[in-house]
């Protein structure tokens, strides 16, 4: 069976992307599927999450999009098993300015991926902070739907209906299946009204899908990228690695109810 694809994607920076991408990875790796992570930003913190020096890179994400490098020789294994990567770093950054002068543009990643969809149950794209062309590539290649970190901040949702204006004409042109798969506060500080009427506020835009975990402010969480680990590795018995074991959980329940 072909992996079910999802792009994890929200123009604001800083609401969680990277983390919710690389630490639900490392969960449902952990359940037992099989799962690449495509890192589709060229700041590449999700390679360096998972342990991968985005500066030592022979092979990237970049070579893949312009150069027609087929993406098996760019994946790279991590310490997880069931749990790969497709790295990138900075050049990823020239990409979107190449990828303006060919043909199919916006179809590159979808492209890329298909000789390798049958090998995993799962492929995470962590798009970059943007609505440019790397991010429409990975709306166009999310065949199962976008997840939408949302920071428990003030604005919130501010943005939110440029980011759902982009998914319509996505839908309308390229990827007629691309649906929002889910919607998963982050960085909850339980102490804040503020949070709580992020929470409030979210669940009356997204009744449906929204999902019930959700990730609470945690330093583990934010110290487990400078040792190269996801929070499974690093520190498996605090609060954000409980919250993402959860959302595992409910994301598996939730995508592996319907065929
Ligand atoms: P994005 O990919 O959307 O830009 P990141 O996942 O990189 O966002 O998160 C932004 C910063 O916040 C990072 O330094 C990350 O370690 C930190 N962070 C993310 N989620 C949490 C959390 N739940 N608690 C504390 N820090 C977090
Ligand atoms: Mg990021």
């Amino acid at each position: 069976m072909a992996a079910r694809i999802f792009a994890f994607a929200n123009q604001k920076g800083g609401v969680g992307k990277t983390t919710t991408a690389v630490n639900l990875g490392a969960y449902l790796a952990n359940a037992g599927r099989s799962v690449l992570l495509v890192d589709n930003d060229p700041q590449g913190n999700a390679t360096t999450c998972l342990g991968i020096n985005p500066r030592g890179l022979k092979i990237s994400l970049y070579d893949v999009l312009i150069n027609r490098t087929p993406i098996q020789d760019a994946i790279a294994l991590t310490d997880r098993v069931g749990l790969d990567v497709a790295p990138a770093s900075v050049d990823l950054a020239g990409a979107e300015v190449e990828m303006a002068g060919l043909l199919a543009r916006e179809q590159l990643l979808s492209r890329a991926l298909a000789p390798v969809t049958h090998k995993y149950d799962y492929i995470l794209i962590d798009d970059p902070p943007s609505l440019g062309l790397l991010t429409i590539n990975g709306l166009t290649a999310a065949s199962h739907g976008v997840i939408i970190p949302v920071q428990c901040e003030y604005l919130a949702l501010e943005g939110l209906s440029m980011l759902l204006d982009t998914l319509r004409q996505v839908r309308e042109v390229l990827n007629a299946r691309l649906q929002v798969a889910g919607v998963v506060l982050t960085m909850y500080d339980g102490r804040t009204n503020l949070s709580q009427q992020v929470v409030a506020e979210v669940q009356a835009h997204f009744p449906n899908e929204i999902f019930q975990t959700i990730v609470p402010r945690n330093v583990r969480l934010s110290e487990a990228p400078s040792y190269g680990q996801t929070i499974l590795s690093y520190a498996p018995a605090s609060a954000g690695a409980l919250a993402y074991q959860a959302l595992a959980a409910e994301f598996l329940q939730r995508m592996e109810a319907k065929p």
